[in-house]
């Protein structure tokens, strides 16, 4: 044995006594770990919402790390739970009036660590068989909530919406031209397209590269008055792209946009691939969780219609990420698409009636995601998500009535908590860099968060989300003063427009 080892398991410790803990140290490392969480609860909404933007400052922080020496393990998570507090924008504020990312789930806290401890390996059933028909069971609870039957769904977790809309894109491919799982794009007659609004996320521009279609082949729907897809736009962009030989193949309808959380017209655009024969992905990442709420629900009438749909439990079911999740009522499809054969892999379950997700999915090795999604729905139940979300919705209601009475102007219209809004009481108001001049006022001032986007192309605007379950009336109070403080320190030195 070398001196090394034998130091090593003198102390105590056998040889992965440095990568397993001992029970002692374990028991030290858990409260350690527990006081970080339960601190961290507590400090959150009276601290900053945004940090202030120092890379040195972090490089500095992580410059004496050489590995060259072991580091006790509880004074490692202390260290790093002082530095995300520190370096973090956080969801988790109340104030965060933000981008879909919310507080996460007591749960989902208790479900990941659960799942980093056992560790299930998902690529095959029999690994996991409990943890994949706990998924499997999830995506058709999942389904039913978006009006699918059951009898005809499948599914797949997924790390977020961008892998979900990625999946949609293959599935819809292979779905119209069936060789291209075998040949690719290169064997096709025509150039395949597919249709989107150009306030889709642009995760469908980075599916199309990663496809092999190319950014062209997603075609820009322009958006009509309430920046939802312009149907009659769609219909005649088809037209003209059958006329130019192109092969449309999909079309997206997003509920919620990213940016103004509109529901684009689900029923009619379900109508038009109706008619044309074309695969309809829906993608309700943030939206869908509407769906769950009874006075929200008949506002995504029409999902129901989708060949595929995107969801992210990440977003507005406060899990923790990633948990992204695409559905589909073609149940062939995904093996279709993703079906490989692997010697290595045993085939202990062949005769039984099961999926191994790595043969219907694009991961391999995969994470029990599902799991942080069944325990935050389980504690809480559909009449607790839907209590929730209808706080949600209402505090954005009163947002958007208290940001009209203090002289803001609403330029979005939707039912979901998304407000945007420029300034009507200033001549630079409806400009881009006075909104985002705003913005920035706000957020480096660290009491609240916000952002500018731009609505249809053409349309700056500031964008305020309530994206955190805890955001309440005091909090909306709060984002006013503060951004009546802001408009007033920006307005001021603002340089008046040549009239
Ligand atoms: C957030 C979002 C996505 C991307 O999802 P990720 O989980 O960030 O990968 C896709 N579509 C819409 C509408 C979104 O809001």
């Amino acid at each position: 044995m070398s001196a090394g080892l034998e130091s090593a398991v003198e102390a105590g410790r056998g040889v992965d006594g440095r990568l397993i803990l001992p029970a002692e140290e374990r028991a030290a490392l858990w409260r350690a770990l527990i006081d970080a969480v339960e601190d961290y609860q507590a400090w959150v909404g009276s601290g900053r919402v945004a940090p202030t933007y120092d890379p040195e400052a972090i490089r500095a922080l992580l410059a004496p790390f050489d590995f060259e020496r072991p580091i006790d393990p509880v004074a490692l998570v202390r260290f790093v739970a002082a530095q995300l507090e520190q370096h973090q924008t956080h969801p988790a504020h109340r104030r965060y009036f933000g981008l879909f990312n919310p507080a996460p789930t007591t749960m989902g806290i208790a479900a990941d660590t659960l799942v980093a401890a056992f560790n299930p390996q998902l690529s095959t059933w029999n690994h996991s068989p409990f943890a994949v028909e706990v998924e499997r069971h999830l995506l058709r609870s999942l389904a039913t909530r978006f009006g699918y039957a059951t009898d005809e769904v499948d599914g797949t977790f997924a790390s977020g919406g961008s892998e979900a809309n990625h999946t949609a894109v293959l599935t819809a491919l292979v779905q119209a031209f069936p060789e291209v799982a075998r040949c690719g794009l290169r064997g096709l007659p025509a150039q395949p397209t597919l249709y989107a609004s150009g306030e889709a996320h642009r995760s469908l521009v980075k599916a199309a590269r990663l496809t092999g279609l190319g950014s062209e082949a997603v075609r820009e729907v322009p958006v009509d008055g309430r920046f939802a897809l312009d149907v009659a736009e769609l219909v005649a962009r088809i037209r003209a792209d059958r006329a130019a030989g192109r092969a449309p193949f999909m079309v997206v309808a997003t509920a919620g946009t990213t940016s103004a959380g509109v529901i684009e017209p689900l029923g009619a655009v379900a109508e038009v691939a109706a008619r044309e024969g074309l695969w309809l992905h829906v993608d309700a990442a943030w939206g869908g969780a509407a769906a769950l709420v009874p006075r929200l629900r008949p506002h995504l009438a029409g999902i129901e219609r989708a060949d595929s749909i995107t969801f992210d439990a990440h977003k507005w079911l406060s899990v923790p990420m990633g948990a992204g999740v695409y559905l589909t009522r073609h149940r062939r499809i995904l093996g279709q698409t993703f079906d490989v054969a692997a010697a290595y892999v045993p085939r202990y379950t062949a005769e039984l009636d099961v999926v191994d997700p790595y043969r219907s999915s694009m991961q391999w090795s995969r994470r029990f995601i599902g799991l942080k999604v069944f325990l935050s729905i389980g504690a809480a139940g559909w009449d607790g998500y839907a209590e929730a979300l209808e706080h949600q919705a209402t505090i954005g209601d009163l947002l958007r009535g208290r940001l009209a009475e203090d002289g803001w102007a609403i330029v979005n219209e939707t039912p979901l908590p998304v407000v945007c809004f420029v300034d009507a009481t200033h001549r630079a108001g409806r400009t881009a860099d006075y909104l985002e001049a705003i913005a920035r006022d706000v957020v480096v001032g660290g009491r609240a968060w916000v952002s500018p986007t731009l609505l249809g192309g053409t349309t700056p605007v500031l964008r305020a989300c309530v994206s955190n379950v805890r955001t309440d009336r005091e909090d909306v109070d709060a984002l006013l003063e503060v951004l009546d403080i802001s408009r007033h320190r920006i307005g001021v030195a603002w340089p008046q427009p040549a009239a």
